[in-house]
């Protein structure tokens, strides 16, 4: 009997739960599955360099499979609902009685599944699912009156409590399949069907920043802990040094797996999530904040449906002015770290963690336009682009989400980059334009340096803003919700 893997976002053969549970029977023959959905991606916003990746990854894992004696079938489909069908009729054509796929939270995704689900209960055909994205699986973590977590610190202690008995050893990449038994299975596809293993319908086109290969994230993760690990905590919020591990991207695209990232800073913190090096307890946590956002996406499905996860802040009167936004998108708001920020995003499909908080807040506070342009202006640029992430960050910044930024502390883009980015090094990287002025004015160039060096005036004036943002959350928050003023 055939055992067919349905690959997602794990295109990986190392630790993948689904390859493995399908290599478990060494008697049968294994075949791979992927699809290329570009107009599934379009409509979910991903940018034309996340799918170039998403395609290299694929092309990288079929390669990989190969030396395994693992045929990957690459397939084309405009939406989730073409895969389902596709893919009915090669489980028809190829008499396959078991499929395996680790599972996707998403709601178009889960959609996607139950509809295959339904399908495969009537036929017959056995489908196993795995949780592979999070330690924990969703839904698992769960307050003393059963409810699921909003706030991230009580959520984390009670995910470490289960994690350390749950967290399994990563799996090893399975071994190569017998040659014989795989040709039979070759043969068998191109006769049902000569198309099906004709030359992938994708073509790489390398990313030199991101290399999209397994090898190549074990790589940096191991590179990461080594080198900066430790260093982390005190290094991680300024975005001039090297400090993270950029391992989001390889995250996403599911090249390397959360409990391989667990186990080796593990390995480096006396096996503890907490409590061992400063540099990894952080580093761990932050891998936690992960877990919070994708729990709360299954938990509360309409954060997948653009909707904030505090109802009373929908009445937030957004000025969604055109001009101001296309001026944040093209990192010319006048504000220096804003605009690298902006700048390293578009030139690197990246941006340091404190960067996509500063630029987040100032897009929705200073700015006061509406989250949802930002989150989907990210989701199109980012590499690592991920809708629970990419959701959290954007609800914490603009004050909306479970456990955001309380709406009265807003950041004053200036005195962040000069905490943050106090030689001015960052911002010179990313606007050249002011690379002849001292590192201690590039925050907040006067109008002559400014004039000199054909850098734009603020669009709005930090005091204004601050109080405009002030006054609009005031008037549409409950008193329930509105808290204390500070800062
Ligand atoms: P490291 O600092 O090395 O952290 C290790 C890993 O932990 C990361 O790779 C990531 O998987 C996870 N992580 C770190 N910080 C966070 C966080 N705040 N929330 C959730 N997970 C975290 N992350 C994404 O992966 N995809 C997104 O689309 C995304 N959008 C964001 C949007 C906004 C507005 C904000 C404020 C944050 C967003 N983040 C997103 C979270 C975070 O900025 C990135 O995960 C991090 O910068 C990635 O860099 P790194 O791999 O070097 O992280």
């Amino acid at each position: 009997m055939t055992q067919l893997v349905w690959f997602r976002t794990d295109l990986r053969s190392r630790d993948n739960p689904a390859l493995w549970h399908a290599c478990k029977h060494i008697e049968e023959g294994v075949v791979g599955v992927v699809f290329v959905t570009r107009q599934q991606w379009l409509q979910h916003g991903l940018g034309e360099r996340k799918i170039q990746l998403m395609e290299n990854t694929m092309l990288a894992l079929k390669t990989e499979l190969e030396s395994l004696n693992i045929p990957l079938l690459i397939l084309t489909a405009n939406t989730f609902a073409d895969c389902n069908q596709i893919l009915q009729r090669i489980i028809i054509q190829l008499n396959i009685r078991s499929v395996a796929f680790n599972i996707e939270y998403e709601v178009n995704e889960r959609r996607r599944d139950i509809e295959f689900g339904r399908w495969c209960r009537e036929q017959e055909i056995s489908l196993y699912k795995f949780h592979d994205q999070c330690v924990v699986p969703p839904g698992e973590v769960r307050t003393k009156q059963d409810l699921p977590f909003k706030v991230f610190t009580p959520f984390k202690r009670a995910w470490m409590q289960q994690a350390e008995s749950v967290i399994a050893a990563p799996l090893p990449r399975p071994e190569q399949r017998d040659q014989k038994i795989q040709s039979a299975l070759t043969d068998l596809i191109k006769a049902q069907s000569g198309l099906l293993l004709s030359a992938p319908p994708i073509k790489a086109v390398a990313d030199p920043l991101w290399p999209a290969t397994e090898d190549e994230a074990h790589l940096r993760l191991n590179r990461f802990a080594e080198e900066r690990g430790c260093a982390y905590k005190q290094l991680r919020d300024f975005p001039a040094e090297d400090a993270t591990s950029r391992l989001s991207v390889y995250l996403s695209l599911g090249l390397i797996s959360v409990r391989q990232c667990l186990h080796v800073a593990l390995d480096h913190n006396n096996g503890r999530f907490t409590g061992g090096s400063p540099g990894f307890d952080s580093w761990i946590s932050e891998l936690i904040w992960r877990e919070f956002y994708r729990h709360l996406l299954v938990a509360f499905p309409q954060l997948c449906k653009h909707k904030a996860f505090k109802p009373d802040t929908e009445q937030v009167p957004w000025r969604n002015s055109e001009a101001d936004f296309k001026a944040w998108c093209e990192g010319r708001t006048g504000y220096p770290v804003v605009d690298a920020a902006q700048k390293q995003l578009i030139a690197e499909g990246w941006m340091h963690n404190r960067l996509r908080m500063i630029s987040a807040m100032f897009l929705t506070k200073h700015l006061l336009i509406d989250w949802r342009k930002g989150e989907v202006f990210f989701n199109q640029w980012l590499l690592d682009a991920d809708l629970a992430s990419n959701n959290g960050g954007w609800q914490w910044s603009a004050s909306t989400g479970a456990d955001g930024v309380p709406y009265f502390r807003i950041f004053n883009p200036t005195t962040q980059s000069q905490r943050f980015d106090a030689s001015g090094d960052f911002i010179a990287r990313y606007i050249p334009e002011l690379i002849n002025l001292p590192g201690a004015s590039r925050h907040q160039p006067d109008n002559l340096q400014r004039q000199r060096c054909g850098y734009p005036p603020p669009l709005v004036e930090h005091k204004f803003a601050r109080q405009r943002a002030l006054d609009a959350f005031k008037q549409t928050l409950t008193t329930a919700n509105a808290g204390d003023e500070h800062e």
